[in-house]
């Protein structure tokens, strides 16, 4: 495809932004259309931790490390694309400790981290004298411990705002408050969008939705297997730092790659640039329900005083939660649609999305511009084996 083609990109979360850079600063006719305010969807939701360490070796992990080299790049980049006084991305190169509490959780992370050194990603297990000096007020009650210094946070929101403001500035349109509602085909082909705000032709329809891009595709024509999976997060007031990395008990990776849709809670603290500390990790199927129950947040609190206990006298801020767009097979969605040439999809990164936003926009726009083949795109393709029993039929 030509470099100046048009591109209409459904969503201005960080995935959407993130293809609205990379595509703008092709040369692409880059539109974007969002709802609602931009970084107003999931990607106001998280805590903006970049981690390789929760992702087993396959293909997620190697995406991740792709989007960490990318993470470490954008600073820089982002010094020639924003004016100088846009807020800093908070990104911090903290480091994540991941800790066991039983024997049994023991062995599965020294494993886990054998299996990660194996493929490049820094796994250093670490004694109790090492653990006290990266966390001295963590729980003496571990069993093991493992150190990513790789792992980063980065504030989401100014992320999210920092790539769509890049967008605009290599040309990029973006349209707020305008709501995409269905497809303009011909002989068989996306040839545009439907919204509220009238037609947009385009040469590429990008759905970067989120958790809504299931109910979006079908909009579009198409079946598409993204569903929300809901997140609660609690904020204490601010403090003097005492977490000073992003600190997890090691079942938070079996709770990630579960199937359930019942609540299941596991233990994630860290502290955030502004002095908050930030207390997760819930995750439960049950569809767009924006309820925060007394259970998850009693949860939650119980599993951080395991790994803080100093958390007990913490004063609670607030609480917030979000829906983390799910795939069946915890795998992102990223490449063309082979049912409805002219679609692209950008989706499904569950709890990794901020993480993988910028590897994911690097891959997409190589698709788009250049066709090609990579090894590591093939892997997120639609019609993988693992996803085609969830495509059924097109609306
Ligand atoms: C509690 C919680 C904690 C998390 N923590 C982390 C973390 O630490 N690290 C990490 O990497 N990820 C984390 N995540 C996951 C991450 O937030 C998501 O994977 C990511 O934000 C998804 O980004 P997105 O751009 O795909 O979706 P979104 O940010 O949801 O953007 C999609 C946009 O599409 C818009 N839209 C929907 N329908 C339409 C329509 N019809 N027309 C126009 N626009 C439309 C929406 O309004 C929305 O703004 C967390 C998620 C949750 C819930």
């Amino acid at each position: 495809m030509s470099p100046s083609l048009r591109v209409v990109v459904v969503g201005a979360g960080i995935v959407g932004s993130a293809i609205a850079r990379a595509l703008a600063r092709e040369g692409c006719a880059v539109t974007v259309v969002e709802r609602g305010p931009s970084a107003g969807g999931t990607s106001a939701s998280g805590e903006g931790n970049l981690l390789v360490s929760d992702k087993e070796p396959g293909a997620e992990l190697r995406l991740a490390q792709r989007s960490l080299a990318c993470w470490l790049r954008l600073e820089d980049e982002l010094r020639d694309e924003l004016p100088p006084d846009f807020p800093n991305l908070e990104l911090e190169r903290k480091g994540g400790l991941v800790v066991a509490t039983t024997e049994a959780g023991a062995a599965a992370l020294r494993g886990f981290a054998a299996a990660h050194r194996a493929v490049g990603v820094r796994a250093e297990a670490i004694g109790g004298d090492r653990v006290r000096e990266l966390e001295p007020d963590l729980t003496p009650h571990h069993t093991a411990a493992v150190f990513y210094p790789e792992d980063m946070q980065v504030q989401p929101v100014i992320a999210t705002e920092a790539l769509l403001a890049a967008a605009r500035r290599h040309g990029a349109g973006v349209l707020q408050g305008v709501e995409v509602t269905g497809s303009v085909l011909d002989g068989g082909r996306v040839v545009g969008v439907v919204t509220t705000a009238g037609v947009l032709p385009a040469d590429a329809v990008v759905l970067a939705a989120g958790p809504w891009s299931g109910a979006v595709a079908r909009r579009l024509g198409v079946v598409l297997p993204v569903a929300p999976r809901r997140g609660t997060v609690l904020v204490t007031s601010r403090m003097p730092r005492r977490v000073r990395h992003k600190v997890y008990d090691a079942d938070y990776v079996g709770a990630v790659g579960s199937d359930a849709a019942d609540l299941r809670v596991s233990g994630v603290v860290e502290s955030t640039a502004a002095g908050t500390v930030l207390i997760g990790s819930s995750r439960e199927r049950r569809g767009f329900d924006e309820r925060i129950g007394t259970g998850v947040l009693s949860a939650l609190a119980a599993k951080a005083l395991l790994l803080f206990p100093f958390l007990a006298d913490a004063q609670v801020m607030r609480a917030y939660g979000g829906f983390r767009p799910f795939v069946p097979d915890h795998l992102p969605v990223i490449g063309p649609d082979h049912r409805l040439p002219g679609l692209w999809h950008a989706t499904g990164h569950e709890g990794a999305g901020i993480g993988l936003s910028l590897a994911t926009a690097e891959i997409l726009r190589d698709q788009v511009l250049r066709g090609g083949r990579d090894p590591l795109a093939d892997e997120f393709r639609l019609d993988r084996p693992t996803l085609l029993p969830h495509l059924g039929r097109a609306a």
